[in-house]
């Protein structure tokens, strides 16, 4: 069953096929005749899954999308590819994981190796752009993030593509101008559907731009990527003005939700609010993202709006990763018949129950499968297994790799084929072994005690 399901999974998408077979479909309508929607991507830079209060989060950060609830599909299990922005932004793009289009960040020596500081996206796989572009599709980016450019190649498909110097105020992003542009692109009349990609730094550290209508108590932002101690007062501090971020953010897109509802024409609408990866505010020690694997950096919120479009409302648990939006997008622009579409709209049929739907996240030296509810992590130098049961350790405090070695060695043996590169013991190191190798270790030290006595005798 596991080979099965990883030849599945490592198989090209259906949109990638589809995509290249019919590239220069032109028609206006899709294969079901319904006009070609416009399409929106809004990126919220390093928006965590569990911090919106329209999905759960018991501080009102999303009062706008709140309004929306009735409106919006959304997934309450969806991850990222990686937990750093460039690793996931090009398999969004191109539809595939980290290690087929080679950009892996290495958070031990903060690079991509083996192209340091310049990841560019040349796989020859064609990306979301570009599969929409020859669709007929007039394509846009207003982008706030530098490390998504033109010199990295991220424009590839872009009519128009606005990069982070367009929007930078000194020093901070201005995501307000970015989406009144959006606005007024979308609101403007054209031939041609349009897809819009719009990537927001508002809630990217560091927090504290002077958003803190949910602050509590002042505090100092101490952020840095990575391990750091901090008192609880400050963490709070930081939580609350990225909770404040989030809650600025909210109107932003309520406003362009607004404008999309009252704009004029026909043509319907989709737009797709989601996080590239999350953010740590110490659950595990540290603060930021592109350092771990763990929940809070790797679950992601995805929301899906879309009048006429998205008539599948409320939360769906399918275990949803990023590239299932790009699935869903060229689904609705009616350059694939791929069932993803089904997920949000009962214009097609929604896809076969999820099963034992396999996800891996990877960065170049730390890679996670998740096989619900099992979390199986390995990272090499030093090597380390960790295995969490979701289902009840929700924040990953108990590693099971020994107590449920079965497991481990299942997920590890899938591991081994993905990311062979791995520094794998040998043996298994599960319970029994690691028994036997502490009574092997325990042996020989009581065996040099007694020759180091003897030799004193
Ligand atoms: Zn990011």
């Amino acid at each position: 069953v596991a080979r099965l399901v990883l030849v599945l999974w490592l198989w090209p998408s259906p949109a990638v096929a589809a995509a290249v077979a019919e590239p220069g479909a032109r028609s206006d309508a899709t294969a079901s005749g319904r006009q070609r929607p416009d399409l929106v991507l809004i990126l919220v830079d390093a928006l965590r899954a569990d911090r919106l209060s329209v999905s759960g989060y018991g501080r009102p950060t999303t009062p706008r999308l709140d309004r929306r609830r009735s409106e919006l599909r959304w997934f309450t299990d969806a991850v990222t590819h990686a937990t750093h922005t460039v690793p996931s932004v090009a398999s969004l793009f191109v539809g595939v994981p980290p290690r087929l289009h080679k950009i892996q960040w290495d958070p031990r020596t903060r690079s991509f190796p083996p192209n340091g500081q310049h990841p560019r996206l040349e796989t020859s796989l064609p990306t979301l752009p570009e599969v929409l572009s020859a669709a007929g599709y007039d394509t846009r980016a207003f982008v706030g993030n530098p490390w998504i450019t033109e010199e990295n190649r991220f424009n590839r498909g872009f009519g128009v593509f606005e990069g982070w110097r367009a929007w930078d105020r000194d020093g901070t992003n201005d995501d307000k101008a970015i989406l009144e542009t959006v606005a007024s692109v979308l609101e403007a009349s054209s031939e041609r559907p349009r897809f819009v990609y719009a990537h927001l730094m508002s809630v990217h550290s560091p927090y504290d731009k002077g958003h803190r209508e949910l602050v509590r108590e002042m505090g100092v932002d101490r952020f840095v990527n990575g391990l750091r101690e901090a008192s609880p007062r400050d963490i709070t501090f930081m939580s609350d003005v990225y909770d404040s971020d989030v809650l600025y953010v909210d109107g932003l897109v309520g406003g362009l939700l607004d404008a999309l509802s009252a704009r004029a024409g026909s043509r319907p609408v989709a737009v797709c609010v989601f996080g590239d990866h999350g953010e740590e505010f110490h659950e595990h020690g540290g603060f930021g993202h592109n350092t771990t694997l763990f929940q809070e950096l790797v679950q992601v919120p995805v929301l899906f709006w879309g009048p006429g479009l998205v008539d599948r409302t409320g939360p769906s648990d399918y275990p949803f990763e990023l590239i299932d939006v790009r699935r869903i997008f060229t689904a609705l622009a009616g350059v694939s018949d791929d069932a993803a579409v089904g997920l949000v709209s009962s214009v097609l049929p929604a896809p076969p129950t999820p099963g034992e739907r396999l996800r891996a996240i990877e960065l170049d030296a730390q890679k996670a499968l998740y096989l619900r509810p099992w979390k199986y992590i390995v990272t090499r130098e030093p090597f380390e297994e960790r295995l969490y049961n979701l289902a009840v350790d929700g924040t990953e405090r108990v590693n099971r790799v020994v107590v449920d070695a079965e497991m481990a060695a299942k997920l590890r043996t899938i591991a081994q084929r993905l990311w062979p590169e791995l520094p794998y013991p040998a043996v298994d190191p599960a319970a029994p072994s690691l028994f036997v190798r502490l009574a092997c270790v325990s042996g020989v030290v009581s065996v040099v005690i007694l020759l180091v006595l003897l030799r004193r005798l």
